[in-house]
């Protein structure tokens, strides 16, 4: 049917449901083509560091056997190696979880700017250590949301762990939380802001592409996994909000994340 649509043939009359028929099936497709990439990005992020550790056991059990000094340097490589994998399997398993429970929307009235003053406060330290200073800022008075508190938790650590990842050049890092009217009705805002190098527009909207980085090499090299957005962006969709970013390369970035208030 669809040779005979591609071959300009004249139309028969069934021809609208033939093209509906097609398209179901494609979207199908796109999502089973989704889902098989994903399961073999994931099996191919796994299988990096695991190729490593095979590679430093077999040399340390062979060729470095006795030597006491590439023992040592291999051990540490490995702890980091195996860390690592640790890390991509806890976020695997967030990513699930979350997904898992999509439909049941978060209920707990949770204070999102007392929750991000906490969370900050506990990130402040490890950022300093960097030599980034992490700001916060909320005007007084609570910013009652409808939450989840680790999830709510989960998404200023990712947003504020990657302005200090990837904009800590800047030397300084903006948090604020705040009240604002949107089409929808009044909503929480939680804004990250790093004036670091920034991100090309191309980028910007496959960010919370699960796996997706600018620069796989760097993004490894600090101890990414490619999904920390992804897990922000699921969760905030779960709380009926939206994530927005904008960047002005040179200048820094910023991630929005908008939540609707509590209407009580
Ligand atoms: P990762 O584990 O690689 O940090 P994320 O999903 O958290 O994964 O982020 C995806 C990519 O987005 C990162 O690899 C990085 O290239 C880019 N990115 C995220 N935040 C920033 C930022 N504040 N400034 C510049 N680039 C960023």
């Amino acid at each position: 049917t669809v040779s005979a649509l591609d071959s300009g043939e004249e139309a028969a009359p069934e021809r609208p449901a033939v093209m509906l028929v097609f398209r179901d099936l494609t979207e199908e497709r796109r999502l089973e083509m989704m889902r098989a990439d994903f399961v073999s990005n994931a099996s191919h992020e796994l299988r990096t560091p695991l190729a490593s550790l095979l590679g430093f056991i077999e040399t340390l059990q062979g060729p470095a056997r006795g030597d006491e000094k590439a023992r040592e340097r291999f051990l540490d490589i490995m702890r980091e190696q195996a860390r690592r994998m640790a890390r991509l399997i806890d976020d695997l398993l967030s990513l699930s979880r979350i997904e898992m429970s999509e439909h049941r929307r978060p209920e707990t009235p949770i204070d999102l700017a007392d929750l991000a003053r906490q969370t900050v406060e506990t990130m402040r330290k490890a950022a300093e250590d960097r030599g980034v200073a992490v700001a916060f800022s909320a005007p007084d008075g609570p910013l009652v949301v409808p939450g989840e508190r680790d999830d709510l938790i989960r998404v200023v650590e990712n947003l504020v762990e990657n302005a200090v990842k990837y904009g800590g050049d800047g030397g300084r890092v903006e948090v604020t939380a705040r009240r604002i009217a949107t089409t929808t009705g009044p909503a929480a805002e939680l804004a990250v802001r790093d004036f670091g190098p920034g991100i090309a527009p191309e980028h910007l909207p496959r960010l919370t592409e699960r796996f997706y980085r600018v620069d796989t090499a760097a993004s490894r090299a600090k101890g990414g996994t490619g999904l920390g957005l992804a897990i922000v962006k699921h969760i905030v969709i779960r709380h009926r909000g939206r994530l927005a970013m904008e960047s002005k390369p040179g200048e820094g970035a910023t991630f929005r994340a908008i939540f609707p208030l509590d209407p009580a």
